[in-house]
């Protein structure tokens, strides 16, 4: 479960009943044997983490409402007439900053998924999960919106305790509706905003004010979704990024000892042990003792439940809470601040800065080819995709004048932000090509379907097949040559 002992020596080496009682079960002395929110039978433990206040959480509020109002506002904005974020996995539709991504770039979308990863791992490696503490949108959701409404509603932690505790009477009714009911409501708008990021919030807006029975399985992905989210932010929450989300885990396998953490500065802190009255530090040191007086603020604010003087552990999510927790702690006894702060085990140790190490050097080699490749991609991706099949089932036709004509299917792909009027031209064989409806002009950014007639003089024709080159030209300029097949008699 930890990743503790790997980076940090033990305060306290787990006791010699460890061996004796694992036989037997949980050693619950361990904090690696048992998980923080588990009671003893195996139940939930509900955590109830205090309040906290401090320089990293008003760092993290004002990041948060500008994540917050980027989220809520992305699925409105455009660009170039596409929507900033669409991720449309049921039509195959993926729109980045407002690029549009075909099936046909596939291949492109993959490696530009590669890349994030990779960035991610690289950023992890050097940084940790700051991500999770910062921009994550569950802690974000979690810890800057429900829980706050939760502390407005039901009080601090030991407020919340008391009213769990409480029988029913009509302030814990009062207190429980109001916040379950806002909770719902704001469920009810996250999973909308999740709705239009996956559909456009065009089509949402359709949903909503169009008649239900004309859209069952939008509202029913609307209904689904807002109780989904109901459930992780009112009874979930610290669980899904412990059990749910895998970033949690790969941590693990990406931390080394040069990874920047929210760490304990175990050499400073130890030994722990309570602050006596008007003990001087000096006399503190001299007693054996570190800067750590054994408040236990930093595991009663922690989301997580755990105790980070334990060392790296899978369940921190890096929301700093312990450290906004332990330097008023630390300013209120004379201490100096960063008992608990970002550093990595050798910054602890031996005071090393963050380094460029073999393993981040691997990593940045293997981003800088995955960007060199994508980047080749990007600039060599075709503007126009064609493709041109024979429509399913028909046969050949013998015209008035003696040609014979095969129907087909167009389908034209614009990836450009100009409209485009595409001319095809029969490149092999004598004979014409003629396009249902007149013109091809296709849309910026869109995609065109259309009939098309290929009309072939017998003189250029095989017995039986002919193979057939159409020619794509957009402003007399060929783009792409087609080959298909065109069936006509058999001598
Ligand atoms: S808040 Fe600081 S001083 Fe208090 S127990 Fe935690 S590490 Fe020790
Ligand atoms: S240990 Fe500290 S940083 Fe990690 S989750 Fe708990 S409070 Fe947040």
């Amino acid at each position: 479960m930890s990743t503790r002992r790997k980076f940090f020596p033990l305060n306290t080496p787990p006791s010699k009943e460890k061996s004796e009682s694992s036989a037997k079960g949980v050693d619950w002395s361990d904090f690696r044997d048992h998980i923080a929110t588990a009671e003893r039978d195996g139940r939930r433990k509900w955590i109830y983490p205090r309040k906290v206040g401090g320089q990293f959480f008003r760092w993290r509020t004002w990041f948060s409402w500008l994540l917050l109002a980027v989220m809520f506002a992305g699925p409105f904005v455009t660009i170039n007439g596409n929507p900033l974020l669409l991720l449309n996995i049921v039509e195959r539709k993926f729109v980045v900053l407002g690029q549009i991504f075909w099936p046909q770039d596939m291949i492109v979308f993959a490696i530009a998924t590669l890349v994030f990863f990779t960035g991610v791992i690289i950023f992890t490696a050097a940084f940790g999960r700051l991500w999770c503490g910062w921009a994550c949108p569950q802690t974000v959701m979690m810890e800057m919106v429900f829980r706050k409404i939760e502390y407005l509603i039901e009080g601090d932690a030991p407020r919340q305790r008391e009213l769990n505790r409480a029988p029913w009477n009509a302030e814990k009714i009062l207190k429980k509706i109001s916040k379950h009911g806002i909770f719902f409501a704001l469920s009810f708008l996250v999973g909308n905003v999740l709705l239009s990021y996956l559909i456009g919030w065009q089509p949402l807006y359709q949903i909503i004010t169009d008649s239900p029975v004309r859209h069952v399985t939008g509202l029913t992905f609307m209904i689904l979704f807002s109780l989904l989210f109901y459930g992780i932010f009112a009874r979930f929450r610290e669980q899904a990024c412990t059990f749910i989300c895998p970033y949690g885990r790969f941590q693990s396998v990406l931390l080394d000892e040069n990874s920047i953490v929210v760490a304990y500065d175990h050499k400073r802190g130890e030994k722990r042990g309570p602050l006596r009255h008007r003990q001087k530090s000096g006399e503190r040191r001299r007693a054996g003792f570190g800067d750590c007086v054994a408040c236990n603020q930093c595991v009663a604010v922690c989301p997580t439940g755990i105790d980070i003087r334990n060392g790296t552990q899978m369940e921190c999510v890096h929301c700093t809470a312990c450290m906004d927790a332990c330097d008023t702690v630390m300013t209120k006894v004379g201490s100096p601040r960063g008992l608990i702060r970002y550093a990595s085990l050798n910054g602890i140790e031996r005071g090393e800065p963050l380094r460029f190490t073999p393993r981040l050097m691997g990593y940045c080699v293997v981003l800088a080819a995955l960007v060199s490749i994508l980047a080749v991609m990007i600039f060599t991706r075709a503007d126009v995709e064609v493709t041109l099949l024979r429509a399913p089932g028909s046969l050949f036709q013998k015209m008035e004048d003696g040609h014979f004509s095969n129907l087909y299917t167009i389908r034209v792909v614009n990836k450009t932000s100009r409209e485009l009027p595409v001319e095809l031209h029969l490149e092999n064989v004598p004979g014409h090509v003629l396009v249902m409806g007149g013109k091809l002009v296709v849309p910026p950014q869109k995609l065109l379907e259309n009939s098309v007639l290929l009309e072939l003089d017998p003189e250029g024709m095989k017995s039986g097949t002919t193979q057939v080159e159409v020619g794509v030209y957009v402003g007399g300029k060929k783009l792409q040559a087609l080959k298909t097949s065109f069936i006509g008699p058999r001598n």
